[in-house]
């Protein structure tokens, strides 16, 4: 049995970008005010890896908003996977319009990241100054995924 443990998870939006080594030390220090140092986890992966935020809730379309089916994305998921998530582009079944997993609506927002980073249990979310800070420090635009633990 573990203990349930709420984590913000930082990517980039581009989930193939892996920030340079040193801005790591930038983001410790930039979110200080949400966690103790050692609540900040940072892994880098070879391949994008899917963030879970402990089920994605309804699916919507980016394009035309239509519900989608789970048993599509699921499909897609699958096929994503066993080609290691380094192609996530997707046809949408609504509209016939190209657009990728990382990019469809989730209801509990889902991302996926090759540089990950997790805060253990955070006193509160990220103000949008902090935001802008850490997009500055990591060079590249940032997304969160709140996991339930
Ligand atoms: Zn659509």
């Amino acid at each position: 049995m573990s203990l349930a443990r709420n984590r913000l998870v930082i990517v980039p939006a581009d989930p193939e970008f892996v920030p340079e080594t040193g801005s790591q030390d930038a983001l410790r220090n930039i979110l200080a005010a949400l966690a103790p140092p050692d609540a900040f986890r940072i892994r880098v992966h070879s391949r994008p890896v899917f963030v879970d935020p402990g089920g994605v809730g309804e699916i919507c379309c980016p394009n035309c908003r239509e519900l989608l089916p789970n048993a599509w994305w699921r499909l897609a998921m699958a096929e994503a996977r066993a080609g290691g998530f380094g192609r996530l582009l997707v046809r949408a079944p609504c509209c016939q319009r190209q657009t990728t997993l990382n990019d469809l609506v989730y209801e509990y927002p889902a991302r996926f990241g090759r540089w990950v980073a997790e805060i253990a249990e955070p006193v509160r979310a990220p103000l949008d100054g902090e935001t802008r800070r850490v997009e500055a420090a990591l060079g590249c635009p940032i997304r969160y995924v709140r996991v339930r633990g």
